[in-house]
């Protein structure tokens, strides 16, 4: 049987992604008994240029981490999108833009003045930022448009799966990866993932649906081994996200900071997430509500932390 043709991509994101897919360990040789890896810029060395001249949907399956940050990264998905008949969104920066999409609560302008001009550590008294194209006497140099807007893979091109995760943990790679080798893929649309309910679901956690009258951050308490996060206080996202991942950061002590994308159903994950924090705040007072609310420090970062292109409102609006 011919083995299948396997790309991997990664576009803005943090390399995590590729610890990731290595997280499958010994399997990776079962892996290569079936599957050849074509196209992988980050551990082979094959050129664009290679990739452009493959025949269209001759790539079985195209694993493809991260946003859309620049026009190089666009170029690259469209690209890999037409020469691959199955494209998978992996990991939480290409399923909902990730921490890059943070930087949507800026623009190109303030990013470049913050990254070129202004940071304590910075000598540029020519002002010299980045163009896309430049004379030189031996020619025109080009480099990719930097985007005011981080995008997901999805609001690029058609996407047909999801693995989720920052990085995705090994056990939801595999379910992907099996699925994949044994021809048996789910309905297209499919976020893969063990659980299709919410983290809370996983975890072992006692919910007594307790009320709070503050919250606090990490740093600030020790939380008791056995009650659920959220109604001690600390920021859970666990309601709101998808599961699959087993639970580990709350068994860890530490809150779920959402990085599974959406419960499914849900189109907005901050927007959920804030309903649910709403839902444990111990008061009717206006005042005091606004006040408990008020210590949330960096509400889009909690709110939002993997999912900022992909809510509804997309980015801050900037004048
Ligand atoms: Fe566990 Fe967090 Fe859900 Fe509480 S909110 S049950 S700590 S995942
Ligand atoms: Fe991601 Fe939450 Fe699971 Fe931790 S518990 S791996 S943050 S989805």
């Amino acid at each position: 049987m011919a083995k299948l043709k396997v790309a991997l991509y990664w576009a803005a994101s943090c390399g995590g992604c590729e610890i990731g897919q290595l997280q499958i360990g010994e399997k990776i040789l079962k892996l290569v008994e079936v599957a050849d890896i074509v196209f992988w810029p980050v551990a082979i060395d094959v050129k664009y240029k290679d990739v452009e001249a493959m025949p269209s949907k001759s790539i079985d399956v195209c694993l493809f981490n991260g946003g859309i940050r620049n026009s190089e990264q666009e170029h690259i998905a469209k690209m890999l999108r037409e020469k691959s008949k199955v494209m998978i969104a992996y990991g939480a920066c290409a399923y909902g833009g990730g921490i890059p999409g943070l930087a949507n609560l800026f623009n190109k302008q303030t990013i470049f003045d913050r990254v070129y001009l202004e940071t304590p550590s910075t000598l540029n008294n020519d002002h010299t930022v980045p163009q896309p194209k430049t004379k030189v006497p031996e020619g025109e140099l080009n480099i990719p448009e930097f985007y005011d807007s981080v995008k997901t893979l999805r609001q690029t091109i058609d996407v047909d799966y999801v693995i989720p995760g920052c990085p995705p943990e090994e056990r939801t790679t595999w379910l992907a990866l099996e699925a994949l080798i044994s021809g048996k893929l789910p309905p297209k649309g499919t976020v893969i993932t063990h659980n299709a309910k919410a983290v809370c679901d996983d975890c072992s956690r006692k919910r007594d649906v307790k009320k709070v009258k503050k919250f606090y951050r990490t740093f600030e308490m020790i939380p008791e081994p056995e009650i659920c996060l959220l109604e001690q206080g600390l920021l859970c996202a666990g309601i709101t996200t998808r599961g699959g991942c087993g639970a580990p950061c709350p068994q860890a002590n530490m809150p779920c900071t959402g990085c599974y994308g959406p419960v499914a159903g849900v189109i907005d994950q901050g927007a959920h997430f804030l309903s649910a924090v709403a839902s444990v705040i111990d008061s009717n007072n206006p005042e005091e509500v606004r006040k408990i609310i008020d210590d949330i420090r960096d509400p889009v970062g909690t709110f939002y932390r993997y999912s900022l292109p992909d809510s509804l409102l997309g980015r801050a609006r900037i004048k």
